[in-house]
């Protein structure tokens, strides 16, 4: 039985030597080592064996048994830490390599050009109003003085969403429903999306417009002249000239454009300014007394003025856009330099 036992420590010894994987080891563990391994079945027969020589031929076996097992367990590490080693050449990891990079969203440039002009009003007490894009007709239009079937609705017709609410052409309408429930002085700026069916180089149906209004004791013309040309001033630089052209808004009398020396050529005429030298920019008048009357104020105890200018007009100026599209067709290698 000792030969027996010598005998299956060489072999195994053999087998131990020639295996070259974890799944190879792990078969002679069972092989030698399990319940029905080879070695246990020896070990099994030990009671057979008579009792002066079962002592020593018991140890002997035990003594394979643990080395055996130390020498599989031994191998199986081995080749555990050889595959880790192998996976490491394959997967080389180069730590001088950049992180990858996450894009940062940004504001459009329309809402930027938008805020830079709040932020100068805000800068004179302004401050900032806002309104609904889905209006009724009588703020859109009656209340500043535009009745139905005015000459005056053919310049600015709309999106009807059905019988008297529309989508607003101005942010005017704000101006109304601010006087309706606040007392003058009232000092405000609205800023937001409007709506008008164009749709060319210059027009989009969705537009967006900065509107002022500011209604006191004794504001003059002369009031309106100094805000609008601080305004410019700070938005495209102290030495733009200005200059006021009379001009037709029902919801104000007197109305006049407001033009700047064209910031291309500075007014030696170029293809931007349709070699006129100038910019047409923004609208604005003294505020109609039909207005202050329907918004249940005094024309004889207060004057006004207002604005209107559009932000996309603006930022096409600023930043030398030809075309008003290119602002709403997402495409990031526009968007992206600003
Ligand atoms: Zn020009």
């Amino acid at each position: 039985m000792r030969e027996a036992l010598e005998q299956l420590q060489r072999n195994a010894e053999a087998e131990l030597n020639a295996a070259g994987s974890q799944e190879e080891l792990l078969a002679l563990r069972v092989k030698y080592l399990g319940r029905k391994g080879s070695l246990t079945q020896v070990l099994r027969q030990l009671g057979n064996v008579p009792v002066d020589e079962r002592r020593l031929l018991g140890q002997f076996a035990n003594e394979i048994k643990e080395a055996l097992s130390a020498k599989i367990d031994g191998a199986l590490q081995a080749v555990a830490s050889q595959d880790r080693g192998n996976q490491l050449l394959v997967e080389r990891i180069d730590v001088t390599l950049p992180g990858r990079r996450f894009g940062l969203g940004g504001l459009h440039p329309i809402t930027q050009v938008a805020r830079e002009i709040c932020d100068i009003f805000s800068g004179l007490g302004f401050e900032i109003a806002e309104g609904p894009e889905v209006e009724f007709d009588y703020y859109n239009f009656e209340a500043l003085n535009i009745p139905k079937d005015h000459p005056a609705r053919d310049m600015q017709d709309t999106f009807y969403i059905g019988g008297n609410v529309l989508l607003r052409t101005h942010t005017s309408p704000v101006q109304i429903r601010v006087m309706e429930k606040q007392k003058p002085p009232v000092r405000i700026v609205s800023p937001g999306k409007v709506y008008r069916p164009d749709s060319d180089v210059s027009h989009t149906p969705m537009f967006h417009q900065v509107e002022g209004l500011l209604v006191d004791r004794g504001i003059t013309f002369g009031d309106l002249k100094g805000v609008l040309t601080y305004f410019v001033g700070q938005l495209f630089g102290r030495d733009v000239a200005l200059r006021f052209r009379p001009s037709f808004f029902p919801f104000t009398e007197p109305s006049a454009e407001v033009d700047i020396r064209c910031v291309m050529c500075r007014g030696g005429g170029c293809r931007v300014c349709g070699q006129s030298g100038w910019l047409e920019i923004l609208g604005s008048g003294m505020v109609d007394p039909e207005v202050f009357k329907n918004v249940g104020y005094d024309p004889e105890a207060v004057t006004g003025f207002a604005f209107g200018l559009g932000v996309e007009r603006i930022a096409m100026l600023k930043y030398g856009i030809s075309d008003i599209r290119m602002f709403f067709e997402n495409d990031m290698r526009f968007l992206e330099q600003f």
